[in-house]
């Protein structure tokens, strides 16, 4: 089975643009989503105008406001001080990377953790951790519900998480336990990957790596999520070998149309749970 993200996000955001509706009538006021990107980095450049096309879409505000590389790191913070007062804004997310000469740390810090559609902020990270209700990071919280449309039942199933960053691998951990998954989670420093991936019912590969995981590393019948996003000669490919894995495994997901667009539609959900909470506050 491929796993078509693609699909799965277009249905999520069809789904949010009828909760979009909803809210409207109950509340005349629609979510906000602002997206601020400070600097020229291509890419960035690309997800925040996909951000921004697909917050459209379902109808929320969206907002983006641009800085140059060269912004002064207060004026940052001043503006993220300022979204965080203004009611029509629901959610902020600052797009990274940033320049160097800004502290990220502090710049996540700054968001109203009521309005951080990231989940990066260390509230929403502690109440992640400590199974409470909290916004989940957009790639892992996608990667769960592609997992959810192969096995809804994931209990007791044994996953290794590839990759252990604040993004991605840190949080997926929280998430799969929370299914009651048995949870490995490997990094650079991880002495025999093979071995430990050979043991997985679900693997989620969250590397950096072109093709870093191959079929013979796949148990037969394994459900493989691959979050790798990597330019190559041969245009993007992940962090699994796909030829070779989907040949093995139960279900895979491919680069492009696997977990991308799963991300965007999970960053909507998150703004509007973000109205939601504090429509309800
Ligand atoms: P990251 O912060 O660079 O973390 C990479 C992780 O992989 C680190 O924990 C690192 O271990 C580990 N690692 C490196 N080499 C390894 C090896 N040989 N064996 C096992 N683990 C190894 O990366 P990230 O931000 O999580 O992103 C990972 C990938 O996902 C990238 O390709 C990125 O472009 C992609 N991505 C995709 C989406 C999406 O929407 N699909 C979203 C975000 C990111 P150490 O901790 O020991 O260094």
């Amino acid at each position: 089975m491929i796993i078509d993200g693609k699909k799965a996000a277009a249905e999520l955001r069809s789904e949010l643009k009828k909760k979009v509706d909803e809210l409207k009538s109950k509340y005349n006021a629609v979510p906000g989503l602002t997206v601020i990107l400070v600097g020229e980095d291509a890419p960035s450049k690309i997800y925040v105008r996909n951000k921004e096309k697909s917050a459209v879409e379902v109808g929320l505000n969206s907002e983006v406001i641009k800085y140059p590389a060269d912004l002064e790191e207060k004026v940052l913070l001043d503006k993220i001080r300022e979204l965080n007062n203004n009611e029509k804004v629901s959610g902020i997310l600052v797009q990274l990377p940033l320049p160097k000469h800004i502290n990220k740390r502090k710049v996540i810090e700054t968001i109203a953790h009521g309005k951080d559609v990231d989940g990066f902020h260390p509230m929403n990270v502690g109440n992640l951790s400590s199974g409470y209700d909290s916004s989940i990071p957009c790639t892992p919280f996608g990667c769960s519900l592609l997992l959810k449309q192969v096995e809804k039942n994931l209990s007791g199933k044994h996953a290794v998480v590839i990759g252990r960053s604040n993004l991605n691998g840190k949080p997926m951990t929280q998430l799969l336990l929370k299914e009651n998954c048995t949870v490995t989670i490997t990094h650079s420093r991880t002495k025999d990957l093979k071995t430990e991936c050979l043991r997985a019912d679900i693997i989620i590969a969250a590397v950096g790596i072109p093709k870093l995981v191959k079929g013979d590393w796949i148990k037969k019948g394994a459900i493989v999520i691959d979050v790798g996003i990597n330019k190559t000669d041969s245009g993007l490919v992940g962090d699994v070998d796909f030829d070779e894995v989907s040949k093995v495994a139960k279900a895979v997901t491919p680069v492009p149309g696997g977990v991308g667009p799963m991300t965007i539609a999970c960053l909507l959900n998150n703004t509007i749970e973000c109205f939601q909470k504090a429509q309800s506050k």
